[in-house]
């Protein structure tokens, strides 16, 4: 959806340049405009002198790899999405002769904030005097979640990575095209079990160090941003002695203590935000309410748990307000139920996602798709408030339980599918807002795309809704035969 500038770019201006001066030299100059007196910055000659780097995609979102967070802006969009929080702005950016106009204030801090060396801003001699990070590698940290151990490698633009199992306790990441190295100091509490040893190249390796033998490796990122995360789970029959049998010992207590009782249905949209809408006028707010609906009756009856709906009726609720409503009520899953919507009339089929960094392009979206219904809220300073520790405390109830609710998604999508017979899209990862507080495996389905003509109909019809809910309370069942009691 696209907001029209609140001006017209007629009214007076006036141009100037800024000066961009990197390790002390001329890097280039960045045009500047006035509009209603807020002072407009291209962003994008900022970045190429800075070097930053950044991607347009097919809908005309700049995506700006800053290595801790991707900052993404819509031209004319009232806000700046960073990760999962939203910068607001004097006046929206606009783009206009291949330049991204950007209120300078806003581009400024966002610069001041994100970008990894050091940063100079002289607004009367109109000159912004960068020192770029030394290294390629700015950071590296390492903490437990769990009985999970992470290692995050923080680089300053995305680059290829993969990881290699070198011996039972030793993982091997390596970081292809590296120019610059200097090892950082890694950044870990004397609990932390773990290390880490470089190899510098042109690929750098990273020895990961753990004191248990390793049961799984997983890696995610780098995505836009440059944040690469290794997570390490101890393998399970090992008993041996130390810091692994605590560790068990805790996933044994963890265990007995899921008892899986309360499911929360969430039935995305409502009231003032109708989601989606079809080319015949179908509104996502109404199938996804109808949808949840059938699912709350078919996991009472079937299921025999107990179902908490966020909405049962056509009311809007804000996203925090759902996840707040599924742990004050003890629920011990969530289900939040949608419909997708593309610009290509021909995407079509189901997916379900679960919360975690995007990992690509069409993922990231569909998130920001759904999390665009902030707009609508009244209190958007709630999410733009959240400070960088509460995101991190915030994300991280959700992060324990991130292998469950990926299993979750997979059990949905083998059941829905197979039932509907739609095209199976498969599980994907994204930062859906309506996800992120909530300490409970969770998980949002895309039902079938209002946007294409033949689902749309589809959607429409009760028997393709009631196959749905079928099969994903088939997903709840064999989820509560996995995990539960
Ligand atoms: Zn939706």
């Amino acid at each position: 959806m696209v907001l029209l500038t609140a001006f017209g770019l007629t009214a007076q201006t006036s141009q100037q340049r800024w000066q961009v001066i990197r390790d002390g030299f001329e890097a280039g100059t960045s045009p500047v405009q006035t509009h209603r007196d807020v002072t407009f910055i291209d962003a994008l000659s900022v970045c190429d002198a800075v070097g930053v780097v950044y991607t347009r995609d097919d809908e005309g979102r700049f995506i700006f790899s800053f290595p801790e967070h991707p900052v993404t802006f819509v031209p004319d969009g009232p806000f700046a999405q960073t990760g999962l929080d939203f910068i607001h702005f004097t006046l929206p950016p606009y783009y206009e002769n291949y330049r991204l106009f950007v209120p300078q204030r806003h581009f400024i801090e966002i610069l001041e904030q994100f970008y990894p060396g050091r940063i100079h801003i002289e607004p009367a001699l109109r000159r912004i005097e960068v020192v770029p990070p030394a290294s390629d590698v700015i950071a590296a940290r390492g903490r437990m979640q769990q009985e999970r151990m992470l290692f995050e490698v923080v680089l300053r633009q995305p680059l290829a990575v993969k990881i290699e199992l070198v011996d039972s306790m030793t993982i091997d990441l390596q970081v292809q095209g590296i120019e610059r190295f200097q090892a950082p100091m890694f950044e870990a509490d004397s609990s932390f079990g773990g290390s880490m040893q470089w190899r510098p190249g042109e690929t750098l390796h990273a020895y990961l160090k753990t004191p248990f033998p390793i049961g799984d490796a997983r890696l995610s990122g780098p995505t836009y941003g440059g944040v690469v995360t290794v997570i390490l789970t101890p393998r399970e029959e090992d008993n041996g002695p130390g810091g692994t049998v605590e560790v068990l010992q805790a996933l044994e207590q963890d265990k007995r203590a899921w008892e899986i009782d309360k499911i929360v249905v969430d039935a995305g949209h409502g009231g003032k935000d109708p989601g989606a809408i079809g080319h015949n006028h179908t509104r996502e707010k109404e199938i996804a309410l109808d949808i949840a609906l059938r699912l709350r009756d078919q996991i009472r009856e079937r299921a025999r748990v107990e179902v908490v709906m966020t909405r049962d009726t056509d009311v809007f609720i804000p996203l925090n307000e759902r996840t707040r409503i599924a742990n004050s009520t003890g629920g011990k899953l969530f289900i939040s139920i949608h419909c997708n919507s593309a610009r290509s009339r021909r995407a079509h089929g189901q997916e379900t996602y679960f919360l975690s960094p995007a990992r690509n392009e069409r993922a990231m979206k569909v998130a920001m798709k759904e999390n665009s219904v902030i707009k609508y809220e009244e209190s958007q300073e709630e999410y733009t408030d959240l400070t960088e520790e509460n995101f991190i405390l915030l994300a991280m109830a959700q992060a324990q339980f991130v292998k469950e609710s990926e299993d979750f998604a997979g059990m949905i999508q083998r059941r829905m599918t197979s039932r509907s017979g739609l095209h199976d899209r498969g599980v994907d990862q994204a930062g859906f807002y309506v996800l992120i507080g909530a300490s409970m495996p969770a998980v949002l389905v895309e039902t079938a795309f209002l946007s294409n003509a033949k689902e749309e109909s589809l959607l429409r019809k009760p028997s393709f809704r009631q196959d749905t809910a079928e099969g994903i309370c088939d997903a709840v069942i064999d989820f509560m035969e996995k995990y539960g009691e």
